[in-house]
């Protein structure tokens, strides 16, 4: 069997380039591909600040560093990238239609043998299979953000998954020093099945009053040891991508126990999506690390 060496990693964005610095750091060749030549110019500037961080914190060497950056080459250009990877991994937009057609475009392009893998929160890895001729060879691979920091790959097995390309991945994330989780394709798989309602919860509970921003979020942190509460943790996310993925818990099991909270729904369509938007359940300053609780929530 050959082994995994050559990575092409679709999409240069927040989980993108998490990923491509992952596996060049560990002695990986990787090609990173995205259709916006400014997203891979931004990609490789993140892969270079962190991997200053790692190095002032003596985690790696500038050696290490100047080896990993070399490791990454860059590419818009799809069919090209991806014709010696052993390994795609796909970690586009999340929108049905484009994953559908990247893989599509990915089974004519990427050698017969390649595992083709994706890095999807919450569509259905059976479905992106479906679109090629090699459905055995197509998996979950999910990371969490950010991918240096994160150990858990949650891998998730499509219908027709073949076993042995299980254990590769599997067996993969371990070399890249994580730690991997095998699940069954059903909606949300673990990760989101079980954080989604937790965090739709805890907007429950703020929308019927139960309790304040600061109370939900110190007594999941201090009660139950986590390290942020669902509140920050929803921000963090992105409540337009917690949304989403309610919506695909909603519609795919067909359960009322997975409707958002109209509060949710309300802030989305009023633009307050958190981190990214500068304000949500809290509000968001440059250069200001406090937790500082939305005006609208006091
Ligand atoms: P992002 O918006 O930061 O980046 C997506 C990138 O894909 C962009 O740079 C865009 O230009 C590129 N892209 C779009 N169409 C393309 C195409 N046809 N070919 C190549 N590149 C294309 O998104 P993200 O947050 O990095 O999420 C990527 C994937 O990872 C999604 O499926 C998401 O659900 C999943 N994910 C995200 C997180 C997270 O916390 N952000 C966590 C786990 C999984």
């Amino acid at each position: 069997m050959f082994s995994l060496k050559n990575i092409a990693v679709i999409g240069a964005g927040t989980m993108g380039n998490g990923i491509a610095h992952v596996f060049a750091q560990n002695d990986f060749t990787v090609t990173l591909i995205d259709v916006s030549a400014p997203a891979l110019e931004r990609a490789l500037q993140t892969i270079e600040k962190n991997l200053d961080r790692q190095v002032a914190k003596e985690t790696i060497t500038a050696e290490k560093k100047a080896q990993t950056l070399q490791n990454i080459s860059t590419t818009s250009d799809l069919a090209g990238g991806v014709q010696t990877a052993d390994l795609v991994v796909e970690a586009a937009t999340e929108n049905t239609a484009l994953k559908l057609k990247i893989f599509q475009d990915l089974d004519l392009h990427a050698q017969p043998a390649a595992i083709l893998a994706t890095n999807t929160s919450s569509i259905s890895i059976t479905k992106i299979a479906a679109a090629t001729k090699r459905p055995g060879k197509v998996i979950g691979m999910h990371f969490m953000n950010p991918v240096p920091v994160m150990k858990l790959v949650e891998i998730i097995n499509g219908y027709a998954t073949e076993k042995s390309v299980t254990e590769r991945i599997a067996a993969l994330s371990e070399q890249l020093g994580k730690v991997p989780c095998v699940v069954n394709d059903y909606p949300g798989f673990i990760a989101n099945r079980i954080l989604m309602p937790m965090i739709n919860e805890a907007i429950s509970s703020l929308y019927e009053g139960v309790a304040g921003v600061a109370e939900i979020d110190t007594v999941m942190k201090l009660g139950m040891a986590h390290p942020m509460g669902p509140l920050q943790l929803a921000d963090f996310i992105g409540l337009d991508v917690c949304l989403s993925i309610l919506r695909v818990l909603q519609d795919g099991f067909g359960n009322p126990k997975y409707a958002p909270c109209p509060l949710l729904v309300n802030m989305v369509n009023a633009g307050y999506l958190g981190v990214k938007s500068g304000e949500g359940f809290y509000r968001y300053e440059k250069g200001n690390k406090d937790l500082i609780v939305s005006d609208r929530f006091k």
